[in-house]
């Protein structure tokens, strides 16, 4: 199939711009490798302009003094409009991304619930009155950080950009987003409809270029006030060590390396299949991809060959196609990551009990295509039982006992998520309370919602997105002290 060219151009200071140096990137469908779109490979001076114009909005009369309640009506209308372009931007997800289009229907839908969410709460942001000694009033005021750079990765786009997006405007922020230099198209298409949604020239900035460029450029620059970045924590390290240089706020939502632990009394099919979908939904490039099963020694034969039997039945193929079940990992160079730890695997000594290729179909054979694989007998040593492969493949390791599942599910750097499996209520709370992470789901996987609180512990983050504590971060406080005396 021939696909139109699209040519998009990135949006700096309320104007539809090429790069200044008149550059552009390619932008591939993963499923064939074929050109789908081209967008302005933008410079350091661009991302430096990018800056300039959010910084001129922030100042602006007509976004600082703005009724906040207005911003959420603004957010409202922005909500009613990534509805009303779902199908669009859900097929150009999935172009984009590789994804199947079931999901990226549910990313748009989730990204639609995300400005909605924090449309309602733009006119609730409020300072408190502190009690003080007599004779004087002491209050605090809410304000907006400035102006915040969101760095986005590939594997949601959408849903992401909208999620850091959302809390950002209701808060009275003027945004730079980067999405990633693979993924830009539908982070391009919010910033028009933000544009349609009436927010301000300048108010939203969407530039599309490298990392190690203009990300790193937008990091660095004094002008900017806060980071949203969510990516790898290899790459957050480095942004946290240029937001030092000028003390900027960061929040970091980083990688994972997820525990599902399955108790015998658990409702086993249930398990298999959540199993499954928490780590083939996406082809698995998930921060929460639930990449570790531990699995009870009582039920353990039985659940993997189910879990096996299952994951060969599953159907691989371009996203767009009704009938896929798993796409494309989203670029080449993902592929060969992913396959170089399946080798690793192998060599390590773990068990491989499916998959660990490219699939046979010659269909298949031009698009980044990883088989959904199993590995048994994995240990936290083992590269495959720690590194955050961010592909299709799983662990399993066996367990005797609670406390050696819990200390298993805990050696590991990361800290994002965690599934708990059992029908006994005192195991469930006893273990989650146990799970260095900063997200636990009992008896279902994956759970998040713009109002719940995301956020990894150790090296899988530092703060919170959704829920009114993402809020915090958006917002400083001043103390404001009156002598009535
Ligand atoms: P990445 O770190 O390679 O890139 C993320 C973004 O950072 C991209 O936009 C990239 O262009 C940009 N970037 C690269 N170098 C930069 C630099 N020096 N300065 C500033 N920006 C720079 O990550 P990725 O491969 O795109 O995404 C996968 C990672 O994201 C995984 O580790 C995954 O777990 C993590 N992730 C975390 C969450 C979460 O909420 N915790 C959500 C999704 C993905």
């Amino acid at each position: 199939m021939t696909v139109q060219l699209q040519r998009f151009k990135m949006l700096v200071g309320g104007e539809w711009k090429d790069s200044s140096n008149g550059l552009a990137s390619s932008i591939l469908d993963p499923s064939n490798n074929q050109v789908i779109a081209e967008v302005p490979r933008a410079t350091k001076q661009d991302a430096r302009a990018a800056v300039d114009a959010a910084k001129t909005a922030f100042h602006s009369p007509e976004w600082r003094d703005m009724d906040s309640a207005k911003r959420g009506r603004i957010l409202t209308k922005l909500t009613g409009l990534v509805r009303e372009n779902s199908d669009e931007l859900a097929r150009l997800e999935t172009m984009n991304e590789g994804k199947t289009l079931r999901e990226s229907k549910g990313d748009v839908a989730w990204a639609a619930r995300a400005f909605e969410y924090f449309a309602g709460l733009a006119d609730k942001i409020e300072g408190e009155t502190i009690p003080v000694p007599p004779r004087r009033l002491n209050y605090t005021l809410k304000e907006p950080l400035g102006v915040t750079v969101h760095i986005v990765p590939w594997n949601y786009p959408i849903a992401l950009a909208a999620r850091s997006l959302a809390p950002a405007l209701a808060a009275g922020n003027t945004v730079v987003m980067k999405p990633s230099e693979i993924t830009p198209l539908t982070a391009i298409k919010l910033g028009e409809l933000a544009a349609k949604a009436g927010t301000p020239k300048g108010v939203v900035n969407v530039v599309t270029g490298s990392g190690s460029e203009v990300g790193a450029h937008l990091v660095s620059d004094k002008d900017v006030d806060g980071i949203i970045f969510t990516g790898s924590d290899e790459t957050g390290k480095q942004v946290m060590e240029a937001a030092a240089r000028n003390v900027t706020h960061v929040l970091m939502e980083l990688g994972g390396k997820n525990p599902h632990i399955v108790f015998p009394d658990a409702d086993i099919p249930k398990a298999i299949k959540a199993v499954k979908d928490g780590i083939f939904t996406n082809a698995g490039q998930m921060c929460w991809a639930g990449s570790r099963a531990f699995i009870h020694e009582s039920i353990y034969e039985g659940f993997v060959r189910e879990l096996v039997d299952k994951t060969a039945a599953m159907r691989i193929g371009p996203g767009l196609e009704d009938s896929t079940e798993m796409g494309p990992v989203a670029s080449k160079s993902r592929q060969d990551i992913v396959l170089g730890y399946v080798k690793d695997g192998t060599e390590e000594g773990a068990k491989l009990l499916h998959g660990g290729k490219k699939p046979k179909d010659p269909r298949l054979d031009k698009g980044n295509f990883v088989e959904p694989t199993i590995f048994e007998n994995v240990t936290g040593e083992m590269k495959v039982g720690s590194d955050e492969i961010f592909g299709p493949v799983l662990s399993i390791t066996k367990f005797k006992t609670t406390d050696e599942a819990v200390t298993m599910a805990n050696e590991t750097d990361y800290g994002l998520y965690g599934g708990i499996w059992t029908s006994n209520l005192k195991t469930a709370h006893d273990v989650a309370s146990r799970l260095e992470v900063g997200g636990v789901a009992i008896n279902e996987y994956l759970v998040t919602f713009p109002q719940t609180p995301f956020g990894g512990y150790k090296d899988s983050g530092i703060g919170h997105e959704n829920g009114i504590r993402a809020l915090e971060y958006y917002t400083r406080t001043k103390n404001v002290s009156v002598n009535l005396g």
